[in-house]
């Protein structure tokens, strides 16, 4: 793969204490186009603005998805990112329900591995330090036809990040606006089911509340997810959370924390649960603990929830769940503790 280097670098007008997510980008990008019908040859090349005409596609019809993982660097510098098999699983099932061509599974890895190792002096060794890795792939034709983009460019920027600390969330129980609906594009990551989403939040955040709590688009009765996460709730001594479908994003945090739970020797059930139910296990007592999940999180707990007028607090539990999963999962992502499930993928230098 050609390499264009950068002959400068940014990282040394970046002050690591107070970086925010997502705002600085590291000096080099990989790019791949889609033209003629086929991926052209892959290139890194130094991070720069992108031309594009006014009638790219994307603009208008809006065909993109794209994919979040980290990578981690341990007390040896040794570079490692977790379960990036997993983010290009998921990135083919939403490029196939978007209808763009899905990028070669070596380009993705290739360029990954090389992107990521051309940038590691952009990752800390400090704990909770990372490299929020960014592939997105969106439609670029000069056209206004509304059919699908005969072009694509698939780039992946990164970015650095501190240890990243979530206040206890309040969440909205939304019983109106939906993220997903049967049959739509909520299982792929595609980019407008974020367009969509940040009006309803911004009314739940004009409520005094930070995220909503996504119910199914007919009854508004099944929990979801909550805000860009995945959902989980503790009963009792036990986790449940949704089963995944096509309103439900299969989350390789979720998937990480409901074995990491098992492997604590916690039940987990994957099963529907209703607005009502969550109320009645709160007012009986049994509701210990809701936490979304999410790759820049890994864990969010959250200390409470609005339903219509009521809102319902959650007494903080001794031992929490949310706690020792992500201990264990931010371990295993960090070379801190044995990797039992191979999760851990080492970028070679
Ligand atoms: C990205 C995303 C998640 C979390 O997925 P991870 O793979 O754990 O980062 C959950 N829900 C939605 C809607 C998402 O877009």
């Amino acid at each position: 793969m050609e390499i264009i280097r950068s002959n400068s670098t940014k990282i040394v007008d970046v002050d690591f204490n107070s970086i925010k997510f997502g705002e600085i980008f590291t000096d080099h990008m990989f790019e791949c186009n889609f033209k003629n019908g086929d991926w052209e040859a892959p290139v890194i090349r130094p991070y720069s603005s992108i031309d594009m005409d006014p009638s790219s596609h994307v603009f208008h019809y809006g065909q993109a998805v794209f994919e979040g993982m980290k990578g981690y660097k341990d007390t040896k510098d040794q570079i490692w990112l977790f379960r990036p098999k997993d983010n290009y699983e998921r990135l083919k099932k939403s490029c196939v329900r978007m209808n763009i061509p899905v990028l070669p599974s070596e380009y993705f890895f290739k360029g990954l591995e090389k992107l990521v190792s051309l940038e590691k002096k952009w990752i800390s060794n400090k704990p909770g330090s990372s490299l929020y890795i960014r592939p997105f792939v969106f439609s670029s034709s000069a056209m206004l036809a509304a059919s699908p983009s005969l072009d694509y460019k698939f780039l992946i920027i990164c970015s650095p990040g501190a240890a990243y600390y979530s206040k206890p969330l309040s969440v909205y129980v939304e019983d109106k606006y939906s993220r997903a609906a049967p049959g739509g594009a909520g299982y792929a990551k595609a980019a407008g089911n974020y367009g969509a989403a940040f009006y309803p939040t911004s009314l739940a955040i004009s409520k005094g509340f930070d995220q909503i709590v996504w119910t199914d688009s007919e009854s508004h009765q099944k929990i979801e997810e909550v805000g860009t996460m995945s959902i989980v709730f503790r009963l009792g001594e036990k986790l449940v959370t949704p089963k995944t479908s096509d309103t439900i994003l299969d989350g390789v945090t979720r998937n990480s924390v409901i074995q990491a739970a098992k492997d604590q020797g916690i039940e987990v059930e994957e099963r529907d649960i209703t607005v009502s139910e969550l109320i009645s296990e709160f007012k009986s007592g049994n509701l210990r603990e809701i936490f979304g999940c999410g790759t820049a999180a890994v864990i969010a707990p959250i200390s409470s929830f609005g339903y219509k007028d009521e809102r319902f607090e959650i007494r903080e539990v001794e031992n929490s769940y949310a706690d020792s999963l992500k201990t264990s999962i931010v371990n295993i992502q960090q070379n801190l503790s044995e990797d039992s499930h191979g999760w851990r993928y080492k970028i070679l230098d």
